[in-house]
């Protein structure tokens, strides 16, 4: 007998198993649209030509070494981080009141703000999430032993935000909770506020003393435009909010398995950001000791280099406006098929995915008899579709709803 023997068997992760099966299934027009990451119009992974460029910059560099990085990542990283999601001209960067650490990603992000507001701010209040949310938030946040609450977000009878729902769940909750938001591109649905939401969402959250804490998975991968897509958090820092905002580079870098992410905190003043970043610091040098070099270098190159900038801004578009076009061809020929229901969520929402309205029952049947696989809960993602496959999807979509 193991001293394990009772330990329970967790079930695999959904989307990762998704995956797994995908890729057993011989059918020769199989469709993956689970899983999150970025394929061209031949269903390949895409490394950005900027990336290269960079990696090619990177190795031929004669001082290249693998030395660690400091504990809280590349320090000019860093502050080009925050530069990017706060902006160039941000007060808050300006008084010196930002603290950033590079994390493991967008997923080492989440951890390492919600493991820092539960030593540093308070762990008697909620973090509020969206319903539903990233698969992965709920786990993150109750490893830390916070508790999560859900609130009203995405309305299922038109597909988009039930923004009343949204502004009532806020209303409701416990005065100071952490109150998780997506900066945009929503994961699962698509479904943003708009600006003039944002605004009633921020005037709830200062009324009952909230903590805005930003997951940013997709600036400038949603819209192909880094300025609209960190509108909100930028609207948030403006307004006076002491917050946080996670970063992840894995989708706007193409950079998913290097694990390049990082944390800002802007806080009041110089005093408080010097204080929070150096126990955020203690807290990675238990966790990690310091964070992987790869990743950060690329973006670090790529975002002080003007050229490598612009290149990088035309990849960005390249990606986002791939992405439209399927969303605009799928409503097209779903209409053209007359197919039953409303589709205009398909062009409405954003990003990289699209949550369709498909029932768990039609999904069983997309994934048993047209082997398309994609979660139960109707969501897809759109960088699976291409020229090539889209007929086939619009078809079998088709069928399953009549
Ligand atoms: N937050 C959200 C909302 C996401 O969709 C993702 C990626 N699926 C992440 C965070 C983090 O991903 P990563 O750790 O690869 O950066």
């Amino acid at each position: 007998e193991s001293l394990f023997q009772n330990t329970p068997l967790a079930g695999p992760d959904k989307i990762f198993h998704l995956t797994a099966v995908y890729a057993s299934d011989e059918f020769p027009q199989k469709i993956n649209l689970g899983v999150g990451a970025y394929r061209d119009n031949d269903g390949k992974p895409w490394v950005l030509p900027v990336v290269k460029k960079a990696e090619d910059i990177l190795i031929n560099d004669p001082n290249r070494n693998h030395e660690y990085l400091p504990i809280t990542g590349l320090p000019t990283f860093r502050a080009a981080s925050a530069k990017l999601i706060l902006g160039a001209d941000s007060p808050a960067i300006k008084e010196n009141r930002v603290s950033t650490c590079q994390t493991i990603s967008g997923t080492g992000a989440n951890h390492l703000g919600v493991l820092f507001l539960s030593r540093f701010y308070r762990n008697d209040v909620p973090v509020l999430i969206s319903k539903p949310t990233w698969i992965n938030h709920r786990d993150i946040v109750n490893n830390v032993g916070l508790e999560v609450r859900e609130y009203a977000y995405y309305d299922p009878k038109t597909n988009g935000l039930d923004i009343d729902g949204f502004l009532k769940s806020l209303n409701d909750a416990p005065n100071g909770s952490i109150a998780l938001l997506h900066a945009c591109a929503h994961n699962p649905t698509g479904v943003d506020p708009s600006q003039e939401q944002w605004r009633k969402i921020a005037d709830v959250i200062a009324a009952k003393g909230h903590y805005p804490f930003f997951d940013c998975a997709y600036q400038g991968f949603a819209s192909g435009d880094l300025d609209r897509d960190a509108w909100a958090v930028r609207y948030f820092v403006e307004r006076g909010f002491e917050l946080l905002v996670c970063q992840s580079y894995s989708k706007n870098f193409g950079l998913y398995g290097q694990r390049t992410g990082c944390l800002t905190v802007v806080s009041k003043n110089a005093d408080a950001a010097v204080k929070i970043e150096s126990q955020i610091a203690k807290l990675q040098r238990a966790e990690v000791s310091n964070p992987p070099a790869y990743g950060a270098r690329i973006v670090n190159l790529v975002l002080h280099d003007p050229k490598l900038y612009a290149e990088w801004n035309d990849n960005l578009r390249t990606m986002s406006s791939r992405i439209m076009d399927m969303r605009k061809q799928l409503y097209d020929k779903l209409i053209e098929l007359g197919t039953p229901g409303t589709w205009n969520h398909i062009i409405d929402q954003i990003g990289m995915f699209s949550f369709t309205g498909l029932k768990p029952s039609q999904v069983q049947v997309l994934i048993q008899k047209y082997h398309i696989y994609l979660t139960d809960n109707g969501r897809i993602s759109m960088a699976g579709l291409s020229t090539k496959n889209i007929d086939y999807f619009a078809k079998a979509v088709n069928d399953v709803v009549r």
